[in-house]
């Protein structure tokens, strides 16, 4: 029968991924029917958008977005509320929309020499439905994924942007520019309050921010609160209060602010992101977030060391201008969010390290944007990044130089590079798995068999200095390593037996040369 045979077939379709079926019975997950028309309200004017004229283009959790492609408003998105929300909430975010409108801040678009380009998504007008309710607003539109970078990108993908965006004279410039725009947004009396990456972008051309989502802020300082506020961003001492509460005051901005400033210079390292060695401040049985670390004060890149705490090596926090390095001190070590600097402050601060061009080229690689660097320092990507990863046409260039070197001192040399490696591996600055493994093994073990055949004091008294390098930095590695308490405490011990054994050989070599001069 020619049914079941059908029904046969259906049943043993290829096996790959599909779309999730909509949940029948979840209203939340029904967008709002757009193969009707779409009024928009501005001035109480009322335009009338056919379907044909607009394009679904995105879709979050709360709303639809279409690009209207004719028209008057031809260009601007329409974000269309589900249902679900609507249901709830039409007739506040009706009024909240509307007091937007009225308040908008006073330049939701920067006009630039290039061109105007939009700083804040701001809704610019109202939308409703055939039966004349409220269902959405118009915003302008900008083409994110061709003009623009996502912070969260900017912050975290360094490698994937364009080489003048990987430059610290750029990010100090988004810094300056997300300052200015949190300051035009408060001086219009609006807080952010969910101020996180994922709500900013960053134009590529002009290094100018936009704000998205706007509807989410606090409008008319709390007058239309805001409802959302995500973990990672939330100022310690507001972390058990709701966002409404933090709806009312500039403080949980300046502390969002702060970290974002602090990530950017940082190329994505976290302020509260550290080594905890003194485990009296937060130990294992305790959650390692960032907001739990946070609200213990765990901040580790203070212009004074705290105690306990040591700074990711990844960071660059010393090569930064001491101004700054204040401002980040007062924001993330103030007892009150009263005491954090304003977004005016962080403007005036970034703003005169741009104008005074407080930077200089690489001496290295004076053509490499992401080699710049602060004055007065040296080049972060020469000496924490260890980036040379590009052939330079110096050819005495060292082809490896000791990572990670934190004091200020002149650019390594080939004549002190051997040193510096010396002095890095008794650190244990290459970590316990390279210092034991590479170090130790790979390199000692077939040098320790190579000396044995020739049989000459010199070379084992060489071999057995290199050696005691390689335990002292095993044991200073095992120190500060973080991993599995069982090769923690085994290299302990090895080094521990060893150091010792290896001054007592390097004593009787130096003993037997001194006395016999022989078989060197
Ligand atoms: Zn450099």
């Amino acid at each position: 029968m020619d049914t079941s045979k059908t029904n046969n077939l259906n049943s043993e379709v290829e096996p790959k991924q599909v779309a999730s079926a909509v949940d029948p019975w979840n209203s939340s997950s029904h967008e709002i029917k757009t193969t009707n028309e779409l009024f928009i309200k501005k001035d109480n004017k009322l335009e009338r958008v056919e379907p044909a004229n607009f394009k679904k283009i995105g879709q979050g959790g709360t709303s639809t977005v279409y690009l209207v492609k004719k028209g008057v408003y031809s260009g601007y998105v329409i974000k269309v509320y589900n249902q679900a929300l609507l249901n709830k909430r039409r007739g506040e975010l009706k009024n909240k929309v509307k007091r937007m409108i009225a308040l908008s801040p006073e330049s939701t678009e920067l006009k630039l020499e290039t061109g105007n380009v939009p700083q804040f998504n701001w809704p610019i007008a109202l939308v409703e439905n055939e039966k004349g309710e409220f269902c959405g607003l118009v915003a302008p539109y900008v083409n994110f994924k061709k003009d623009a970078y996502d912070l969260t990108s900017y912050l975290l993908n360094i490698n994937l942007l364009e080489e003048k965006h990987q430059s610290i004279t750029e990010r100090i410039q988004v810094a300056r520019n997300l300052a200015g725009a949190v300051s035009t947004l408060h001086k219009a009396g609006h807080f952010f309050v969910d101020m996180k990456p994922q709500n900013i972008f960053v134009l590529k051309e002009t290094s100018t921010v936009i704000f998205v989502d706007c509807d989410g802020f606090s409008i008319n300082g709390g007058e239309f609160p805001a409802h959302h506020i995500s973990p990672g961003y939330i100022a310690p001492e507001e972390l058990d209060n709701r966002p409404e509460q933090l709806s009312l005051s500039s403080e949980q901005d300046h502390y969002a602010l702060a970290l974002l400033i602090f990530q950017l210079l940082d190329y994505g390292n976290k302020p509260y992101a550290c080594r905890v060695h003194d485990k009296s401040l937060l130990d294992d049985s305790e959650e390692h977030t960032s907001d739990n670390r946070a609200r213990k004060g765990l901040y580790a890149y203070g212009l004074l060391p705290k105690k306990g705490l040591s700074p990711r090596k990844e960071s660059i926090y010393q090569y930064w201008p001491n101004e700054i390095r204040k401002l980040l001190d007062q924001a993330f070590t103030a007892k009150s969010g009263k005491n954090r600097p304003s977004a005016k402050k962080w403007f005036n601060s970034l703003h005169k390290l741009v104008t005074d061009w407080s930077f200089e080229k690489c001496s290295e690689y004076p053509e490499r944007m992401n080699h710049r660097h602060f004055k007065g320092t040296n080049c972060f990507a020469c000496e924490v990044f260890n980036d040379k990863s590009t052939a330079s046409n110096n050819e005495e260039q060292p082809k490896s130089v000791g990572s990670f070197s934190k004091s200020k001192k002149p650019p390594v040399s080939t004549n002190n590079s051997k040193k510096g490696f010396l002095k890095q591996l008794r650190s244990g600055n290459y970590g316990l798995a390279k210092t034991y493994w590479l170090y130790g093994v790979c390199i000692g073990t077939p040098g320790s068999y190579l000396i044995e055949i020739l049989e000459m004091k010199t070379p084992i008294l060489v071999l057995c200095f290199y050696l005691l390098n390689v335990w002292v930095g095993v044991w200073r590695a095992a120190s500060d390593y973080q991993g599995l308490k069982l090769w923690k405490w085994s290299a302990k011990i090895l080094s521990f037996v060893n150091i010792p054994f290896l001054i007592i050989i390097m004593g009787v070599i130096l003993d037997s040369i001194l006395g016999s001069g022989s078989n060197l």
